[in-house]
């Protein structure tokens, strides 16, 4: 995965919650192409937290009843940072020939 190389998927707090109240049913977020939710009795569930691309906020903007929240992203920033996750992203984008240093 190139966003956190070989870190743990599930030690990286990234994925929504639905709030129940707020959601109308829409479907829009079915629309993942991750398969992070499930249509449940008209609404939206997420069954699959840690299969939500991190850093990803893509349904959250697109929800029209803005139902959709993340964690907050400077705890992110502080993981990667704390365990020096983009050093290893980027040393392996090097080797793949993404980029040049
Ligand atoms: S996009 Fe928002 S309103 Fe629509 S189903 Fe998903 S959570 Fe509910
Ligand atoms: S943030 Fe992106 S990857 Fe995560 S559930 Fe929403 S659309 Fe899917």
């Amino acid at each position: 995965m190139a966003w956190i190389t070989g870190y743990p998927r599930e030690k990286v707090n990234w994925g929504p919650t639905v709030d129940p109240k707020k959601c109308i049913g829409c479907g829009m977020c079915l629309n993942c192409g991750k398969k992070v939710f499930e249509w449940k009795d008209g609404k939206s569930v997420v069954v699959r937290y840690f299969d939500c691309q991190v850093g990803c906020t893509t349904c959250a903007n697109l929800c029209p009843a803005r139902a959709i929240s993340f964690p907050d992203l400077e705890d992110l920033r502080d993981l990667y940072r704390k365990e020096g996750i983009w050093a290893k992203v980027r040393e392996q984008m090097v080797q793949e020939g993404k980029i040049t240093v």
